[in-house]
């Protein structure tokens, strides 16, 4: 990659790195060096397996792996409640299902992180489609209360889900 090159690689996502909106601006393909997704015509997707891509195609990581390594979650669930002790696995099962579901189609739809602390589930995801599936399959799982709330800019979704 020339100089040339590594600006225009620079550029891309620059100054919002994580406006979704934000992609790769030439109308070429770019493969992440991270997971493989491809961007070609406007959007990421993964690769098929009879894909070939040009020796030169450029890389650049994709906006899920970038919100990956920078910690910074488009979606963000918090699950509490006595329901959630008594079935903690079987709730945890359910997201992990419902990224694997959800990923196979849309590769920038990805979980960021769950953790446990103080009987609360935190779920980040790097994409607010991802974080609205599961809050819908814990509510059609489970019933239980679930509200959401988007930022202004709707880059951004909070989900709060309970059950007593
Ligand atoms: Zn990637």
């Amino acid at each position: 990659m020339d100089k040339y090159q590594q600006s225009q690689k620079n550029k891309l996502f620059s100054p919002n790195r994580h406006d979704p909106t934000l992609s790769p601006r030439s109308a070429g393909t770019a493969v992440c060096p991270r997971c493989s997704a491809l961007y070609q015509a406007g959007s990421w997707a993964w690769q098929t397996p009879q894909a070939s891509l040009p020796a030169d195609v450029t890389e650049v990581v994709c906006p899920a792996c970038r919100r990956i390594e920078d910690k910074v979650p488009a979606g963000t669930l918090t699950l509490s409640g006595e329901f959630l002790k008594a079935h903690h696995d079987e709730i945890l099962n359910l997201i992990h299902n419902t990224e694997t579901l959800e990923k196979a189609e849309h590769a920038m739809e990805r979980l960021l992180e769950v953790t446990t602390l103080d009987e609360v589930v935190q779920v980040t995801t790097t994409g607010i489609h991802l974080a609205n599936r599961i809050g819908h399959a814990l509510d059609s799982a489970y019933k239980g209360q679930t509200q959401y709330h988007y930022d202004d800019d709707q880059t951004h979704v909070s989900i709060h889900w309970q059950r007593d």
